[in-house]
């Protein structure tokens, strides 16, 4: 097992996750959207495996230089609600903000490819000053949404910053963090970060997790750090093709889900971002899983279905009868 993150494609054909041939065009992917395989991510990894579900999440593949016509770059339309640098503001009573473009590791079928990982730094202290000044100005501001990037990326010190500066905004009243931190380097989940999250207000951390392989004991370990300070967790997934777009698999997602405290809130459709088709199922055969799962298990494991209307219509749930 590597102990430090796999970045560059001859890193990758040393670990024996690409091989020599194929190294060329990773290059090519490389250079459009970036890479980073933390060590965790990297052990649950099976090389022989031309179809593990982690390695295809996480593992640079030559599908990725293929775009179709219906991608776009900014596939959510995050760009039209944009009333400041790192703030989406498209629902009235809530604002994304997105502190840094950082992740610990990058999924290759990301929605916000074109924006997170290497170039985009993160916010600088002026920036971040104009944003709380706008959520002061804005009383239907109710609900202050961090993602990214990964917020978690930042140190406990500026985590603990920005729940200071909300807190002082009383018309906020939930804080929610969106995160894959704990899946991909659960360690990065110390005491110190989750102590940065003490607040009076409704605080929630939703974390991003798609295979139940990726839920390990330093995983359930890093959760219960935050369950154990009284935060409610819940849980998106994105629904891949030959990663988890069968009713077995997630059946058994959901389920370690909610058996470790963890509610699946949203299971999103694939995103229109570009060289992303190869993991892109159909609206109907999602319909069709959701439907079977629900006769599965139990309500609590069964998340809503959404999908993001492309070019910025927002998010919708997939209707269960059509
Ligand atoms: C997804 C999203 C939200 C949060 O939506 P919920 O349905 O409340 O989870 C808020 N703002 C933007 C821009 C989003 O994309
Ligand atoms: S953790 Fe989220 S923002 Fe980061 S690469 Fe994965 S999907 Fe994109």
């Amino acid at each position: 097992m590597s102990m430090s993150i796999l970045r560059r494609p001859r890193e990758l054909v040393a670990a024996g996750l690409i091989s020599p041939e194929d190294e060329a065009d990773v290059v090519a992917v490389a250079e459009r959207f970036t890479v980073a395989i933390t060590p965790h991510i990297a052990s649950l990894i099976d090389a022989d495996d031309p179809n593990d579900p982690i390695a295809l999440q996480f593992v640079p593949r030559k599908a990725e230089l293929v775009d179709t016509p219906e991608e776009l770059a900014d596939p959510t339309g995050d760009a039209r609600h944009s009333p400041l640098k790192g703030l989406i503001h498209r629902y009235p009573d809530r604002v994304l903000l997105k502190p840094t473009h950082a992740c610990a590791a990058y999924c290759r079928f990301c929605f916000r490819r074109e924006t997170v990982g290497e170039g985009g730094e993160a916010l600088n202290e002026t920036e971040m000053a104009a944003i709380f000044d706008y959520i002061r100005d804005h009383p239907e501001i109710w609900e202050v949404i961090l993602s990214g990037g990964d917020p978690f990326m930042l140190s406990p010190r500026r985590v603990g910053e920005i729940i200071r500066q909300l807190d002082a905004i009383s018309h906020v009243k939930v804080i929610r963090f969106h995160t894959r931190l704990p899946i991909v380097d659960p360690e990065r989940v110390t005491d110190a970060l989750a102590d940065a999250l003490a607040t009076e207000k409704s605080l929630w951390v939703v974390i991003h997790a798609n295979h139940p392989r990726e839920l390990t004991p330093e995983v359930r370990c890093a959760c219960k750090k935050l369950s154990g300070r009284g935060i409610p967790l819940l849980s998106q997934s994105v629904l891949l093709r030959g990663v988890n777009d069968d009713v077995a698999t997630l059946t058994a997602l959901f389920r370690a889900l909610v058996a470790m405290g963890v509610k699946p809130y949203y299971l999103h459709h694939g995103d229109m971002a570009r060289g992303t088709a190869h993991f892109r199922t159909s609206l109907e055969d999602g319909l069709e899983l959701m439907r079977r799962l629900q006769f599965e298990v139990s309500g609590l494991c069964v998340p809503a279905y959404m999908l993001d209307i492309p070019g910025g219509g927002g998010k919708v749930p997939v209707g269960m009868v059509e």
